[in-house]
């Protein structure tokens, strides 16, 4: 379990101006943000609510980051917007569609 002691480090995922990043730096794929109480976070929620560092409020105490590589879109516990995957199930590859 996670301890009061170990509240995730978000340093690394913070843009200069304070909010969290929706992408990573590397790779550009989409970030997520996981609370306390298991909800998920999109980037602009967990900016503006999320920044709790009582563990006492599970619903917006971040303990996790994670990348949303593929499958369904997530969505957000808050704003209830949709979290889109890195890679979508429904877009075509590049180079699958043929012939331009
Ligand atoms: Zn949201």
């Amino acid at each position: 379990m996670i301890s009061d002691k170990t509240a995730l480090n978000t340093d690394g995922y913070k843009l200069p101006d304070g909010s969290f990043r929706a992408y990573s730096s590397y790779g550009c794929y989409t970030i997520f943000y996981v609370t306390k109480d298991g909800g998920v976070l999109c980037a602009k929620c967990a900016t503006s609510d999320g920044q709790t560092t009582d563990p006492y409020d599970p619903q917006w105490f971040l303990v996790g980051v994670d990348v949303h590589w593929e499958g369904e879109p997530l969505t957000c516990a808050h704003c209830e917007g949709e979290i889109e995957p890195s890679y979508p199930d429904d877009e075509p590859k590049a180079g699958d569609s043929g012939k331009a």
